[in-house]
């Protein structure tokens, strides 16, 4: 059976699949769009939007359905709980961030895209071909049983998150040595003594390095991010117990549990974009702004597509002019990883003047000791070298105002 053939086919129907998607169709390439589950499919995220995503999507897809929102539709900002201070630093964002459901919001974005979307069609090889790419997956059938199934395509973009299997087939030495982080979470109907308009993170020891509670309506949401499974394990146990003593977390009921893991590139100076006229964009590619990927993901994945509309105008491979149109965005990411320039330039804004006014000079002495102990414990920021990465980018902006980054 010959495969049918394609000018671009995008896998991976996040953010990212959704942007490149949506430009590649107005650009007037024929777009499939593949996605390993039916649609609408679950995604692990908080589901918090930025200004830029909020931004971005009003722009290129048109105002948001009010089903994407979740029961509760908008979050204040951030609750930042310290081991020294009994009461949570409370920290609105400049505006309310809109709080969605992401099974919902990436649908409403895959089908707003225009794109032809297969779903339930896993991708489980890439061959390169004269002329483009074979892409081979696998469809998952009513019976059980799977079907092979056969595209092929003059341009390929992995989208497909931050254990790509795309970029593995096509440059299998991408993601070599870099470190694999575990985030884990689990939805309670619990109680618990947090104010639940806000997005809590607690900087206390032996948490892991991102040990967040989020309320979803009636549920609690509890999560950690560690650099090893088993270490996440140990973290989420540790975390529970800390918000059972300090936060009178009462668990009625586990509604749901659920864990990923994938490779964290960004913090390394890390970002693979690909090769020839194969993108890698969002997740796949690296671009995450601390925790905040989404926006990101939406960036990339349409200068991707930018970059092949361009490439095939001019003839020329698509990666070379997605490796200069994309660097803003890689500097975007780590100014974000580098605390001299999160203030200035997070994605989620807090109002940093009236956050200083609440705070005696005394609590803020505190809440230094208590970060610099938080970044100082075993979270593997030394064994990977993030931690050095981390001084060297903060110094070498200091002199160059930009990053050392070889894309
Ligand atoms: C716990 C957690 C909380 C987060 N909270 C936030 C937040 O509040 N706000 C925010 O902005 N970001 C958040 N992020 C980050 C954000 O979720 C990601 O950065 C974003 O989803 C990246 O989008 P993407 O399109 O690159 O990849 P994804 O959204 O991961 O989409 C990739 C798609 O590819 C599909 N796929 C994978 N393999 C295959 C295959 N072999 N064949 C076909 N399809 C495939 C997947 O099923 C998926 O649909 C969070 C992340 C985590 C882990």
């Amino acid at each position: 059976m010959t495969a049918t053939r394609y000018d671009v086919v995008i896998i991976g129907a996040g953010p990212a699949g959704a942007a490149a998607s949506r430009r590649l169709v107005q650009g007037g390439m024929k777009t499939l769009l593949i996605e390993k589950y039916k649609l609408p499919r679950r995604k692990m995220c908080s589901g918090l939007l930025s200004r830029w995503t909020v931004d971005f999507v009003h722009r290129h897809f048109g105002p948001m359905p009010e089903t994407v929102y979740t029961e509760t539709p908008f979050l204040k900002g951030f609750g930042f709980n310290f081991p020294s201070l009994s009461e949570t630093v409370l920290a609105p964002t400049k505006n309310p961030l809109p709080y969605v459901r992401r099974d919902r919001f990436d649908c409403f974005l895959a089908q707003g895209s225009g794109a032809e979307i297969k779903d339930g069609v896993r991708l489980t090889g890439i061959e390169q071909e004269k002329d483009g790419f074979k892409i081979l997956c696998s469809r998952l059938r009513k019976d059980g049983k799977t079907t092979r199934v056969t595209f092929r395509a003059r341009y390929a973009v992995a989208a497909d998150g931050m254990n790509s299997r795309a970029v593995r087939c096509v440059m299998p030495d991408a993601q070599r040595g870099m470190p694999v982080t575990t985030g884990m979470q689990k939805f309670y109907r619990a109680e618990i003594d947090l104010d639940p308009d806000y997005f809590h993170l607690v900087f206390h020891p032996n948490v892991g390095f991102f040990p967040w509670v989020n309320m979803k309506g009636e549920r609690v949401v509890v999560g950690v991010s560690g650099l090893e499974h088993r270490k996440a394990i140990r973290y989420y146990d540790s975390f529970v117990a800390l918000l059972e003593e300090k936060f009178g977390l009462k668990i009625k009921e586990v509604l749901r549990e659920e864990a990923m893991a994938g490779y964290m590139m960004a913090y390394l100076n890390h970002f693979v974009l690909g090769q020839g006229n194969f993108l890698v964009a969002g997740d796949a590619a690296g671009f995450i702004h601390g925790a905040e990927g989404i926006s990101a993901a939406l960036v990339s994945g349409d200068l991707a597509a930018q970059a092949i509309l361009q490439a095939d105008e001019l003839d020329s491979k698509a990666v070379g002019l997605y490796r200069k149109c994309v660097r803003p965005e890689v500097d975007r990411c780590l100014d974000n990883l580098n605390p001299l320039r999160m203030s200035q330039n997070a994605p989620m804004l807090v109002d940093g003047k009236a956050l200083r006014a609440k705070q005696s000079l005394k609590s803020a002495r505190l809440i230094y000791e208590d970060l610099k102990a938080f970044a100082a414990q075993d979270i593997g920021l030394k064994e990977t070298g993030m931690g050095k990465v981390a001084k060297q980018n903060m110094i070498h902006y200091l002199f160059h105002r930009s990053y050392p980054v070889d894309l």
